[in-house]
């Protein structure tokens, strides 16, 4: 529902029928129809002015393993992902955007490859929650559907100020970024208590910046020192997203290298099993499950995620680029194959080998 929209209707009625509207949507009404304290023909009125969603559904899939993926239109026709996913313990995560494409590059995100449309507003966030929310209670969301949400910071802080009026608390929500330091420094200062994920995916300066050119505007050490500055100020964990390459950022020196730049103290590490898009193999289950135990034999804490979705194309951007009727040409296979060099082998790091590492990741920018 366009919220300013239904501002500006309600202007000249008493402010409390807006947070009635509000009160019903949020908790999951199906339309105006339901909202039986509002008077009929203010019902009506907002039923004509006032359309329910600010989003149309185009498509949706139901995985197998309960993962339901939303594909939308806006009014002006850009598609939109988000998805629902139901874990056994009962939790209910959505995954949304905040953007219509992607203005960033990642080569292995099917998103990056899409054209980029625009920001998403508070409300077009807000409508792909409560297209699920209509259907059953969720708890948890992560910023993790197309898009870089520190690049449309002022929409994503309006969102998730009324996530809590859905059922989601802040700390239940979390944001995922390339590493847009100028956003991780605003979100450091917001007074609502975020969690922040980092999508990393590379241990040095080198590999970064061929898989995620953004990395030539904020090297590893930069974007480090303003997620350790969220830390400080916080006291949250930040994760560390690492989508696992066959041959590209899964190498034992890699997962040393990580371990070395890493604070544990500080950084969880989530290691994310690729969802094919064509520019890369994904590696190996035991591949991940050998990175996964170097890390940890160096004293950072790794889990691997659960892969959601699978048969109805769940990962970021996947959907709507199938839909996107003028995609760029493919990006080569493998651009970005090399191993980086290898780490010493040896004891686990020091802070001051962190330290030096780090120095030196920057320096092959
Ligand atoms: N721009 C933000 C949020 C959107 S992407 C960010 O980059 O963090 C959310 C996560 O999905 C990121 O960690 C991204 O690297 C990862 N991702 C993108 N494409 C993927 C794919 N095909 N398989 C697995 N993870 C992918």
């Amino acid at each position: 529902m366009d919220l300013d929209l239904l501002h500006e209707t309600l202007a000249s009625e008493p402010a409390f029928r807006a947070r009635q509207v509000w009160r019903w949507t949020a908790h999951g009404a199906a339309g105006y129809d339901e909202m039986t304290d509002l008077p009929a023909a203010l019902r009506a009125r907002l039923a004509s002015e006032v359309p329910f969603s600010s989003l149309r559904l185009v498509r949706d899939a139901h995985a197998s393993d309960g993962t339901v993926k939303a594909l939308f239109h806006t009014v002006d026709e850009r598609p939109v992902e988000a998805v629902l996913m139901r874990y056994r313990d009962g939790r209910r995560s959505v995954c949304v955007s905040s953007q219509s494409g992607c203005p960033l590059t990642c080569t292995f995100c099917a998103t990056g490859s899409m054209r980029f449309g625009r920001n998403l507003t508070a409300s077009e966030i807000l409508d792909q929650v409560l297209h699920f929310r209509r259907t059953e209670p969720v708890d948890h969301l992560v910023f993790m559907g197309m898009g870089e949400p520190l690049m449309n910071l002022d929409a994503v802080l309006g969102a998730a100020e009324r996530l809590p009026d859905l059922g989601i608390t802040h700390r239940c929500t979390g944001v995922s970024t390339v590493g847009w330091v100028p956003g991780i420094r605003r979100l450091t200062e917001t007074e609502m208590p975020l969690r922040l994920a980092l999508s990393l995916h590379a241990p040095e300066d080198g590999l970064r910046s061929r898989i995620m050119a953004i990395n030539d505007r904020y090297p590893i050490a930069e974007v480090l020192e303003a997620c350790e500055a969220f830390y400080a100020r916080r006291r949250r964990r930040v994760f560390v997203e690492y989508v696992m390459l066959a041959g590209v950022n899964d190498a034992y020196a890699q997962a040393v290298q990580l371990a070395t730049l890493l604070d544990p103290r500080i950084y969880k590490v989530n290691l994310i099993p690729y969802n094919p898009t064509g520019a890369y193999d994904g590696s190996s289950r035991g591949a991940i499950a050998a990175f996964q135990a170097a890390i940890e034999k160096h004293g950072l804490r790794a889990t691997v995620r659960l892969t959601r979705g699978r048969d109805i194309d769940a990962a970021c951007g996947q959907l709507a680029a199938k839909d996107d009727a003028t995609p760029p040409a493919p990006r080569p296979r493998a651009a970005a194959g090399r191993a980086a060099p290898s780490a010493p082998r040896g004891s686990g790091p020091s802070a001051r080998d962190r330290a030096a590492r780090r120095a030196s990741a920057g320096r092959r920018a």
